[in-house]
């Protein structure tokens, strides 16, 4: 098999996931802000990969507008993880150097938010290495097009002039988002995966990124 592109997941992938107790503050923060006191269950539903039903079950329990709360929770999360990168708490994988190599247009499709990226693109100065990249913008619309959905994966795929892309992500959703943009894909165990199972197959899986050049063909 042979990839014309290669696109990326960044966080877990790129660049350090932010720390559960770091996604746990912001998610507090957030009910704070509502005068709501939430049940620890829905303090864990708004942490990490959001679902729809997770948003609108939360929502629903306190009485909240849901896209009012996101917007509040996504900028938390936000202000949290700016916070830890520039304290260099959060940092990018070792490997990240191995993107000089890959001699093919490369690409970021990541559900954080869309200035997140572009900040950390430019702190760790990895922008060069990309010829697209797509962040979520903080909007409901754009919630409900979020990996495991393949609208952002497709836009870069147009961006990019390719149909056929190798997708390397970390999350059950990145698999599955590769899957529904009909694209092959590498789920890459970093450390904080070891013991992480996916119910999908993805079409490799690897440990670090120099490991995918063997596979582009
Ligand atoms: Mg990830």
């Amino acid at each position: 098999m042979s990839y014309d592109a290669v696109l990326f997941d960044n966080d877990g992938v790129l660049v350090e996931p932010a720390t559960v107790s770091t996604l746990r503050e912001a998610a507090t923060t957030t009910f704070a802000e509502f005068g709501a006191d939430p049940d620890p269950d829905h303090v864990d539903a708004i942490c990490h990969t959001v679902t729809p039903d997770d948003l609108d079950r939360v929502c629903t329990a306190y009485d909240l507008d849901l896209a009012e709360f996101w917007k509040v929770r996504d900028g938390a999360v936000s202000e949290a993880q700016l916070r830890e990168l520039r304290a260099g708490r959060t940092t990018t994988y070792d490997d990240v150097d191995a993107l000089e190599s890959f001699e093919r247009p490369l690409g970021i499709v990541s559900s954080n938010q869309h200035a997140t990226i572009e900040f950390m693109l430019d702190h760790f100065d990895l922008g060069r290495h990309f010829e697209t990249y797509y962040g979520r913008p903080p909007t409901i619309e754009a919630f409900h097009r979020k990996k495991p959905e393949p609208y952002f994966l497709e836009r870069a795929l147009a961006d990019l002039g390719v149909e056929d892309a190798l997708f390397v992500g970390d999350s059950e959703s990145d698999v599955l988002a590769a899957d529904n943009a009909g694209l092959d894909s590498a789920f890459i165990r970093r450390p904080h995966r070891a013991d992480y199972t996916l119910s999908v197959e993805p079409t490799y899986e690897i440990e670090s990124l120099p490991e995918i050049l063997p596979l582009l063909g």
